[in-house]
């Protein structure tokens, strides 16, 4: 071997042995290009970071927002073709990851409909807006959950990010404005009616066709008296803060089922182009601080509406052991009962909640019950209450516009006017004479009888309707 191939201890010597062994060669030129390799992916990806925050601009929609919902169903609504022509915009493209959205309407008949929309589902999908390149990504988060999980009404936490060209993030506005036109397109002239979805308030179903107010036939002045009243106080908001007095009003109407408590309600909001809240207390779950969070995040322009405000402090009450001396059993049976069926929340807690509100916050609520009876004089002192009306079953008076309204009119050929007055008449007599003994009928009662028949009909066979 000779004596140059030797590893010796000097410097030179180490450089040329690797300068001239090919396995050195090959290992240092691997090496370089690892090392190569790394420095330009790094930089690569410093580079698209450096490239992203300056090219690109994102925007976050999450879930609770409602621009999210607005801003799905604008997509879908352009996945079906329906751009608007004025944007002259492509429907969204590459979108094989597709999500269902059904919404169920309940008629008050009890008959339903239900719709499908098919929105833009997790992934990335890609849209053209107004000439600009859009990417949406829709990300679901599943270990947390919006809505307490103890409800059984938690949805999962989700955001879409749009993301565009840096000089294009002018069209955000212009994309989230056509976004909410279009939601809100539904909602013109409609009542829209909101539901509890854990500690968020979400419209339900779609938005129904407004009542008009003179359908639901009250006593004389009982509308026209509450309408009146609710004006007034929305006209005086400056008056409550002037005085710091919270800005809120409760009423309560009181009466047997059937005479047309929810249906004024709701064509009150509608007239005064108010939503609905639905609250219901006894509902499984519900507790007194989502109540109270509820309550103190109602939507705006809302009227919050208690049905059956009795029914949930009352059925505590009494337990079939009460009556036989068993108060263990009793207790136990409360407690099994309470956990299984009711809310949680307590009538203390109910008070607070619809007590505690910051002055200048404007709060409307209506509760309804069958039985002002079992209320609570708590509940329905002024602050609470400020305005109780009963809402009973037919008056002669009420009987006979219903009878008129229902059959008479200029479409309606079946019987001439003339004739109409008489059967009317024959009609609030009869009311009048049931009365006397004690018997009534609800507006509810009817109106079912006046759809299943003609009128002489009507009017000859609603004897039967009248309980004592
Ligand atoms: P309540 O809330 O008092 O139980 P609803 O408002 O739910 O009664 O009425 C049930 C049905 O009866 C509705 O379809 C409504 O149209 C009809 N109805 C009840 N009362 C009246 C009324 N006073 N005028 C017109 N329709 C009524």
């Amino acid at each position: 071997m000779p004596a140059a191939a030797l590893p010796s201890a000097s410097g030179s010597s180490l450089l040329s042995f690797a300068a001239d062994n090919p396995y050195f060669q090959a290992g240092f030129g691997l090496l370089g290009v690892g090392a190569a390799m790394t420095v330009a992916r790094t930089g690569s990806i410093w580079g698209a970071t450096v490239l992203r925050r300056r090219m690109l601009v994102s925007l976050e929609i999450d879930n609770r927002d409602r621009a999210y919902d607005w801003f799905l169903a604008w997509m879908a609504h352009r996945s079906n073709g329906a751009a608007s022509s004025a944007s002259r915009s492509a429907p969204w493209i590459r979108s094989h990851e597709l999500s269902v959205e059904t919404m169920i309407e309940r008629r008050p008949n009890g008959s339903s409909s239900v719709f499908f929309q098919l929105v833009a589902g997790p992934g990335t999908h890609w849209f053209k807006y107004k000439g600009a390149w859009m990417q949406v990504k829709r990300e679901r988060e599943t270990r947390s959950m919006m809505g307490g999980q103890q409800t059984g009404m938690s949805v999962p936490w989700e955001t879409v990010t749009l993301t565009t060209l840096s000089r294009d993030r002018g069209l955000f506005p212009d994309l989230l404005a056509e976004a909410r036109d279009l939601g809100m397109q539904g909602q013109e002239g409609k009542l829209v009616i909101h539901t509890a979805w854990g500690i968020e308030w979400r419209p339900f179903g779609k938005p129904r066709r407004k009542r008009p107010l003179q359908s639901v036939v009250l006593e004389p002045n009982m509308a026209e008296t509450i309408e009146a009243d609710i004006k007034s106080f929305l006209a005086r908001r400056q008056w409550y803060a002037d005085r710091g007095i919270p800005y809120r009003r409760g009423y309560l109407l009181h009466g047997p089922p059937g005479s047309g408590k929810t249906s004024f309600i709701q064509a009150l909001a509608g007239s005064l182009s108010y939503d609905i809240c639905l609250l219901n207390l006894s509902e499984r779950g519900l507790a007194d601080d989502k109540l109270n969070h509820l309550l103190s995040n109602a939507p705006e322009r809302s009227f919050v509406l208690i049905e059956d405000v009795d029914a949930a402090f009352n059925k505590r009450v009494q337990t079939s052991a009460d009556g036989f001396g068993f108060p263990l059993l009793s207790r136990v049976l409360k407690i099994i009962l309470r956990s299984r069926y009711q809310s949680s929340v307590t009538f203390s807690g109910f008070l607070n909640a619809i007590d505690g509100v910051a002055s200048g916050e404007e709060r409307i609520i209506f509760m309804t019950t069958n039985h002002v009876e079992h209320l609570d004089p708590a509940l329905i002192r002024p602050g609470r209450v400020d305005l109780s009306v009963l809402v009973d079953n037919a008056s002669p008076l009420q009987a006979r516009t219903l009878f008129e309204r229902f059959y008479g009119g200029g479409t309606n050929t079946e019987i001439n006017p003339d004739d109409l007055k008489i059967l009317a008449q024959d009609l609030q007599d009869l009311v009048e004479e049931k009365m006397k003994s004690g018997q009534r009928v609800s507006m509810a009662a009817l109106q079912g009888h006046f759809i299943r028949n003609p009128p002489r009909e009507a009017v000859a066979g609603s004897s039967e309707l009248f309980k004592a």
